[in-house]
């Protein structure tokens, strides 16, 4: 599978990486997690601080799939709006969500900030209102929330222009957001992990395994076996390979980097964006002073058809930020697009698939917000072979699948 097109910002701003080499013998470990993206770093280091004993392999390199295309905006709002997500689920099930989402922000937000290397800011977080007749469910949502005791403000259209120039009829201003290098931040993470015994393999494709009743025995495509007492497959977009039942739908989405704005980018700089209406466009900045875009989601599941989209995309990206942010300048740099995967419900899952029984445990952090559901699996996984039930264990599982 291709997962991406075009020059994603992170694999052009963070070329030169360590190699780790293929594993070329037979491997025993406790854990073997498949995928070295942002899912598999924070499992691994969640894991490791446990002191388990954890074998890493991965097809491409580290953070070298969806991870480097990823535009990695940290939210707490998941797509679905909290109401939605309370008609599906109930206000409960839809407040836990939500709440574990937002503390994942911040723990993620607080983790990356103990690199030196990677590139981490809090910023605010502005949902608008982008069609008037939207504006009663932003309205409807932004209560919500608070009585829910999220806190936000609502900005009304003139306070809307003043602050951020945008003509909308509403917007729900929340200070528990976040922008990462995800790509530094999954280096990272394995770096601190593989210093307290991790091991990680590049270059080394799992093609099958096979569970016993005391452990598991994984081939490679190079035909070593690893034998282990549970694998954790964090292998992205491309999971569903190794599932017979099909739990999400593949799209692709696109996005642009700017040149550096020369003096800044305004009331962008400390503030992420995106709108109401769906597929959203949204905005981002970077620690110097660019400007990333992103949206135009689309069914195309074929990397070619998507190769030959980007910059159409980017042009339709430029015109819709434009019309949106018209006091905002700048020069378009890169552009890329990446496979992009959502569940029917917006949540994620994590933990076992009744095909592979209790040892193999998944981790498809998919969805609009797949980094800071990513941080939640880590610790569902984590409690999973610890013992320990995580809140958000049942609701994120593919049980919820047999009662939808
Ligand atoms: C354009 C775009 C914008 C996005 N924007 C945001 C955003 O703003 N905020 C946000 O939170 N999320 C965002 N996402 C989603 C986010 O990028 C993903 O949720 C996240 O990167 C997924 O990380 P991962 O580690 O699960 O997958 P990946 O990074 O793809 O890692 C999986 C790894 O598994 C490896 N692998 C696959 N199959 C095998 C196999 N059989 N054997 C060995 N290894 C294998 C792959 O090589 C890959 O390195 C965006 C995604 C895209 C495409």
């Amino acid at each position: 599978m291709d997962l991406t097109s075009g020059s994603p910002y992170w694999v052009l701003k963070n070329a030169q990486s360590e190699f780790h080499p293929p594993l070329e013998r037979d491997h025993r470990c406790d854990v073997l997690v498949v995928g070295a993206g942002i899912t598999a770093a924070l499992i691994t280091r969640a894991l490791v601080g446990e002191g388990v004993q954890v074998c890493l392999v991965d097809r491409r390199q580290v953070g070298w799939g969806s991870t480097s295309a990823s535009t990695a905006l940290l939210q707490y709002e998941i797509d679905v709006e909290l109401q939605a997500l309370a008609r599906q689920f109930g206000l409960d099930d839809a407040v836990l969500a939500y709440r574990a989402c937002e503390e994942a922000v911040l723990a993620l937000t607080r983790l990356a900030r103990t690199f030196k290397r990677v590139d981490v800011r809090p910023m605010q977080s502005l949902y608008f209102s982008s069609r008037w007749y939207h504006d009663r469910r932003v309205r409807r949502e932004g209560a919500l929330r608070q009585a829910q005791g999220f806190a936000l403000d609502c900005l009304d259209n003139a306070e809307l222009q003043e602050r951020f120039g945008i003509d909308a009829g509403i917007g729900l201003l929340s200070a528990v957001a976040a922008e990462v290098d995800p790509v530094q931040l999954a280096r990272c993470l394995l770096d601190a992990a593989r210093r307290k015994g991790a091991q990680i393999f590049e270059r080394s494709g799992v093609k099958e395994f096979a569970p016993t009743p005391r452990g598991v025995t994984v081939t490679l495509d190079n035909g070593k076996r690893i034998r282990c007492k549970h694998v954790v497959i964090a292998a992205g977009y491309e999971s569903q390979q190794f599932l017979s039942q099909r739990v999400a739908r593949n799209r692709s989405s696109y996005a642009f980097v700017s040149d550096p704005v020369a003096g800044g980018l305004q009331s962008l700089e400390n503030c992420l964006a995106w709108e109401s209406a769906r597929p959203y466009l949204y905005v981002r900045s970077t620690a110097d002073h660019r400007l990333i875009v992103g949206g135009e989601d689309d069914a195309i599941d074929i990397p070619f058809k998507r190769d030959a989209s980007v910059w159409r995309k980017a042009d339709i990206l430029r015109k819709k930020f434009c019309s949106r942010f018209p006091r905002q300048s700048f020069t378009i740099a890169h552009a890329w697009a990446g496979t992009f995967a959502e569940t029917a419900d917006g949540l994620p899952f994590f933990g076992p698939h009744v095909q592979h029984g209790p040892r193999v445990h998944f981790a498809m952090a998919y969805g609009g917000n797949g980094i800071t559901y990513s941080a939640i699996g880590a610790e569902i996984i984590k409690g999973a072979l610890g013992g320990r039930k995580h809140p958000c264990a049942d609701l994120f599982s593919f049980e919820r699948l047999q009662r939808q």
